[in-house]
């Protein structure tokens, strides 16, 4: 350690005298003294760069960031060079900055945080005059602030429906007619695409899974029937009548835990026939659903629900649902009153995110929508040119133009253009959040039953996303992902190696991911396939290597994504008869992929995740044509990644070089 700290001494003043150097101008660094352990240089090209990099990564290993990992980090970004260390000389500065932490630092990290501060300060001057879901918002901020809403008297009415229940039939009655109401405590109904799917036991506290597994002495187990119990006390049950009440419900529990989740596929018919004693007819009338109309049904509860109506008494039914009801309150209630907290909670609860999103999505700027669809058409262009002058059979060309030319770029934003105008908002936190919950099963249910209009989007508009959805040739992207990239430098070559080579990325793998090539077709992306893997195999950061077949599908799409928008930059900057700064295009790419891990989250990336950890994905534009020219660098080998299929006449080129591009 002590040789290390002097290693660092001695580049720091090296680092002191040539600080108004250019960084490109500077001379590979000296040697450093000697004294080190000989097996620290052993595979450093850049001795100084690649010993800061590796004790920084291991002193924020133990120290959780700081230390003399900052020291280290500002000397690997002095002397960074790009031709061989992209990631260190791009965002070198910037890691220097965030130092790193348990949550590993990363650029989108800082873009979500920014969305979020800029929600918050939004959402508070929310106006209730607005009208449509600004004014929903405004009601339900207002609601969730005031400490007078937060009382356990708004759960009187729900308490006085349950307290009323005096058959089977009517507590099967109020299982169902929860749903409706916003007041699901047993089941509930999730949406996932344009399928319905019933849940049972959704809805219980959270740490309770395994519990039901333990001997009933276990001291957990005795904890949580006491919370019960507790819960119970404050809905108002005698301390006696609570304690054997908690039993009850744990034994009603235990046995609907004890059934494993199994979905089925069921229109109601069917689940009838599969699962008798259940209330399927209340359901589907609860729900307003078409019998034809097919859920998936969570069949192995249901049964176990179906045997508790036939041989439990409705007074323990009564207990039971006055204790699960009683739970999704409590939470509603003992959540915070500070912004971050409402905010918080809106996610979380069934309808706030819908109430965000539609919000959110109403107040985007239609201008950064316009801007990115121009993107991308121009975009779809460089790939449809490219296709046009591939090697490709033309029977392929032809496939892949016809997909290519069909993929359309739309706004992720769920639950736009939902007409809140009859929401009853104004009342209460608990009644707020109800009704949340009901309109947004109303609203998942007109998309099950092909009700609603427009493009059926999932994601929320206030979330950072962008994806691709092969099977209906959308390329989604959220408003709030394009105000972020739309709020940074305004230079063209910013824009196009961030949101540009984003949209790229989807449209690579749109054509990766294209179907119906003929044999020849598919071995000639094969073999573009192994170049790729070639390229990205050469990437290493520290001591972890890039697992090249692993991350091929997305690392592939971000060369492609690169290489059409550089090309796409530099033919918009022509035509205007501007200049293109290449240099400032793949500094910012690599920016955008700035992140700084530990080794330990790095290597836990590279086994979890098919994208490339940022800084691998950083590197990628090394490879990429017109790199080695901007920045001066030796030309590699290896011919640098062009265009995003072999041209036609190069295939006998491409068996000689193995990166043809
Ligand atoms: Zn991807």
């Amino acid at each position: 350690m002590t040789a290390l700290l002097l290693a660092g001494q001695a580049a720091a003043t090296t680092a002191t005298r040539v600080q108004n150097v250019p960084r490109a101008a500077l001379p590979p660094p000296a040697m450093p003294p000697r004294g080190f352990h000989p097996g620290l240089f052993a595979s450093f090209t850049e001795p100084l760069a690649g010993l800061a990099n590796q004790e920084a990564l291991a002193v924020a290993e133990e120290s959780g960031g700081g230390g003399s990992a900052l020291l280290w980090q500002g000397i690997a970004a002095w002397f960074a060079d790009p031709c061989t260390g992209m990631d260190q000389y791009a965002n070198g500065f910037w890691k220097l900055q965030h130092p790193p932490a348990r949550e590993q630092p990363s650029h989108f990290g800082e873009l979500k945080q920014a969305v979020a501060q800029s929600i918050l300060a939004d959402a508070a001057q929310a106006s209730a005059a607005a009208g449509g879901a600004e004014a929903v918002l405004a009601a339900t901020w207002a609601s969730a602030q005031s400490p007078s809403g937060r009382q356990w008297s708004a759960f009187q009415p729900q308490l006085a429906a349950i307290l009323a229940l005096s058959s089977r039939d009517e507590v099967e009655r109020h299982l169902c007619e929860a749903l409706p109401r916003g007041q699901a405590a047993l089941l509930g109904v999730e949406r996932y695409f344009r399928r319905g799917v019933l849940v049972v036991a959704e809805g219980r506290g959270e740490g309770t899974t395994g519990l039901h597994a333990l001997p009933t002495a276990h001291p957990v187990v005795v904890s949580h029937r006491a919370q019960i119990a507790a819960l119970l006390s404050r809905t108002g049950m005698p301390a006696a009548g609570a304690e054997s009440a908690a039993r009850t419900i744990m034994e009603m529990e235990q046995s609907i835990a004890a059934a494993p989740a199994q979905l089925q596929s069921c229109t109601r018919e069917q689940a009838e026939r599969a699962v008798p004693g259940f209330p399927w007819a209340t359901l589907w009338q609860a729900l307003g659903l078409d019998p034809m109309t097919a859920l998936f049904a969570d069949l192995a509860r249901s049964r176990q629900v179906a045997q508790l109506l036939r041989d439990r008494p409705v007074e323990d039914w009564k207990v039971f649902l006055r204790y699960r009801e009683a739970a999704v309150l409590q939470r509603d209630l003992d959540s915070g009153t500070q912004s971050a907290d409402i905010l918080r909670m809106l996610e979380q609860r069934p309808g706030g995110r819908l109430l965000l999103s539609s919000w959110y999505g109403a107040r985007a700027d239609p201008r950064w929508f316009a801007a990115a669809t121009g993107m991308f058409d121009t975009l779809k262009q460089v790939f449809r040119d490219d296709v046009a002058a591939s090697a490709l059979p033309a029977e392929d060309r032809v496939v892949l133009d016809q997909t290519l030319a069909a993929t359309r770029l739309v706004l992720e934003q769920a639950g736009s253009g939902r007409d809140w105008t009859a929401f009853p908002a104004g009342g209460d936190l608990v009644t707020n959040l109800q009704s949340l919950a009901a309109f947004a099963l109303h609203d998942d249910l007109d998309i099950i039953e092909g009700r609603a209009q427009g493009e059926d989007t999932a994601l929320p508009a206030h979330h950072l996303s962008i994806g691709t959805n092969i099977i209906d040739g959308l390329v989604r992207v959220s408003p709030a992902l394009l105000a972020s990239l739309a709020g940074q430098a305004p230079q063209r070559e910013v824009q196009w190696a961030t949101l540009g080579m984003m949209l790229g990325h989807e449209l690579g793998h749109v054509l990766s991911d294209a179907i119906g090539l003929s044999d020849p077709g598919q071995s000639l992306m094969a073999q573009e396939d192994a170049a790729i893997r070639q390229r990205i195999g050469d990437l290493w950061s520290g001591t972890s290597h890039l697992d090249a077949t692993r991350v091929l599908e997305e690392a592939g799409a971000d060369l492609r994504g690169l290489s059409a928008a550089l090309r796409a930059g530099e033919t918009e900057a022509a035509a205007a008869g501007r200049s293109f700064d290449r240099k400032r295009f793949f500094v910012a790419a690599a920016g955008l992929h700035a992140a700084n891990p530990t080794a330990r989250q790095l290597r836990a990336q590279l086994e979890r995740e098919g994208h490339p950890p940022g800084p691998f994905r950083a590197e990628l534009g090394r490879s990429v044509k017109g790199f080695d020219t901007a920045f001066g660098c030796e030309p590699r080998p290896s011919e640098p990644f062009d265009h995003i299929l072999p041209r036609a006449g190069s295939t006998a080129a491409g068996a000689l070089h193995p990166n043809p591009g």
